[in-house]
């Protein structure tokens, strides 16, 4: 089996004679460590579909199997414990919480679950996300491009399998949405990560291993991406963050 496996995924909103179908019958299935982008026009269902295998939505149809688990049917109380343990969220938006510093809120997720982070792993992150010296820093004095790089510290607190990114560039400059790309794409190599970014910008999905293209809730595509063709990208990769 997949690492994840998406079958028949159907999503209805509204009632009766006013439904809106958001995702009809979409299947597709990614390997542990790849790197897909999810991409259509807005209202094409790229956020329906992220909060499906998020398991923050159910749908009238269909199954999403996470490392063999089924990710849906599940009571709120073990869905949010399997989805705090097994998936990281990075949004458009950082919601860093404003009292906290750098590394008091990349460990807010482990402490939410009564644990202490690995001392190790913080460095870790701290280092490639290129945040150790801002480690003591408020959000307000970070720029935008380090705001994202806590939050996929954040993101990554708990180890997840799965790291799930909604427009996390939407907020940044080309520049900075490339490097908070680069690495994302370094961490997914690094943890051994399965990353879904929804996007709808051509340049991030180039990133990519693969590209899942939806249309009005159908998926109309499913290509593998050649990377030779991403100059300016693979131009990032080895390169330290900056601002
Ligand atoms: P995208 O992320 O590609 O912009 P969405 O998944 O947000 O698309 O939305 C897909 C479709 O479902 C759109 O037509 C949107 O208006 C509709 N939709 C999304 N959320 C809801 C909701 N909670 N209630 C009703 N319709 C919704």
């Amino acid at each position: 089996m997949a690492f994840l496996e998406v079958k028949d995924l159907t999503r209805i909103y509204g009632k009766k004679d006013n439904t809106l179908t958001a995702l009809d019958h979409v299947s597709f299935s990614v390997e542990k460590g790849e790197f897909v982008a999810i991409t259509g026009a807005s209202g094409s269902g790229k956020s329906t579909l992220l909060h499906l295998l998020g398991t923050m939505d159910e749908p009238q149809e269909g199954s999403v199997f996470l490392e063999g688990e089924s990710v849906l049917g599940q009571r709120e109380a073990k869905r949010s414990v399997f989805r705090r343990r097994k998936i990281g969220f990075v949004f458009q938006e950082y919601n860093l919480v404003p009292v906290l510093n750098v590394e008091e809120n990349i460990q807010m997720p482990v402490r939410l679950d009564g644990k202490r982070m690995d001392p190790q792993y913080l460095e870790q992150l701290l280092k490639i996300l290129g945040l150790t010296d801002r480690r003591y820093h408020l959000p307000e004095e970070l720029s935008g491009g380090q705001k994202q790089r806590v939050a996929i510290g954040r993101a990554l607190a708990n180890r997840p399998s799965l790291l799930l990114a909604d427009e996390p560039t939407g907020n940044l400059d080309h520049q900075n949405g490339l490097e908070v790309m680069s690495l994302l794409k370094r961490s997914v190599e690094e943890f051994c990560l399965t990353l879904i970014v929804v996007t709808h910008d051509p340049a991030i999905a180039s990133m990519a291993d693969r590209v899942i293209t939806l249309s009005d809730g159908v998926l109309i595509s499913d290509a593998k991406v050649k990377h030779a063709l991403s100059a300016d990208v693979s131009a990032m990769d080895g390169r330290d963050a900056h601002e």
